[in-house]
């Protein structure tokens, strides 16, 4: 993966754990064997592919192509807080995902977020991605994790190879372009994945990320129905699925940050969760 001489200098300074990868041990990871989901809805397949109301975890809504606020490229990205020493193998460590952005709620959720100290995971739309660079940066300095989301939130599992090629390698274009950043994360949209998307994130280094905890927040837009799920069903180790582009998830991550803080849970990154390089082409649900 090409990295600009910059972008280096500051994985050197910043010691950034999910962009520039670890210098541990490899180890297996076990996290995508076929293991029961702990979530409300079947985690690691499509809960959305199947509903039959509305237009379900669009991440393409309100964007219009082109409208790009800043194409400048970003050679000299604000530097990210240090990764944290968490060990999540002893601290109850969740990992919130946000799908689908970045879009105008995503502001309001990065402020949410700061004054809760907590880090969260963006699995981006790439034509989002190049409306809102500036969300992008933002994400960046105060340390969340940027993923790819691929690039027009197409069904990656049902396209041929070289349309999901196309649709990821867009995607980490777009990212790196905004920020100098080569994220090493992905995740299919609607968790529709086979052979094909397994092989292809593999080339281009992106793990696959699916969920343990699905809220269905993009079909109930209603706060208190998301807290209530999310707090439900979190256990320490999981990663939960959240989108960014709706306003009533939005509200309702101020309680489930407050409620789990409570419990004593951590708000880490995918990459924080683990604590190891993952394995690119490789599916996890949870930690
Ligand atoms: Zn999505």
């Amino acid at each position: 993966m090409a990295r600009t001489g910059a972008f280096h200098r500051w994985c050197a300074a910043a010691a950034a754990l999910s962009v520039c990868g670890w210098l541990s041990t490899l180890q297996t990871a076990t996290a995508d064997d076929a293991r029961a989901p702990a979530g409300l809805a079947a985690n690691g397949r499509d809960t959305t592919r199947a509903a039959p109301q509305g237009r379900p975890h669009d991440g393409t809504q309100g964007t219009a192509p082109g409208r790009a606020q800043d194409t400048a490229p970003q050679t000299a990205p604000a530097a990210p807080p240090r990764p944290r020493k968490t060990d999540c193998k002893k601290a109850r460590c969740v990992a919130l995902t946000f799908d689908d952005g970045p879009m105008a709620p995503t502001a309001k959720l990065l402020d949410i977020l700061a004054q809760h100290q907590a880090r969260a995971t963006f699995f981006m739309v790439g034509r989002n991605v190049e409306s809102r660079p500036d969300l992008l940066r933002r994400e960046l300095a105060a340390g969340h994790e940027l993923a790819n989301h691929s690039y027009t939130h197409a069904d990656l599992g049902r396209s041929p190879a070289a349309k999901v090629h196309a649709e990821l390698s867009r995607t980490q274009a777009a990212i790196k372009h905004a920020t100098g950043v080569t994220p090493t994360l992905m995740r299919p949209p609607y968790g529709s994945t086979d052979g094909t998307v397994a092989s292809v994130s593999r080339r281009l280094g992106l793990a696959q990320i699916l969920w343990t905890v699905d809220p269905l927040d993009w079909k109930d837009r209603d706060s208190r129905r998301v807290e209530q799920r999310v707090l439900r069903a979190t256990k320490p180790g999981h990663i939960v699925l959240l989108h960014d582009i709706h306003p009533s998830t939005v509200a309702a991550v101020p309680t489930i940050l407050k409620r789990l803080s409570a419990k004593g849970y951590v708000f880490v990154t995918v990459s924080e969760l683990y604590g190891r390089p993952l394995t690119p082409g490789k599916k996890y649900i949870e930690r």
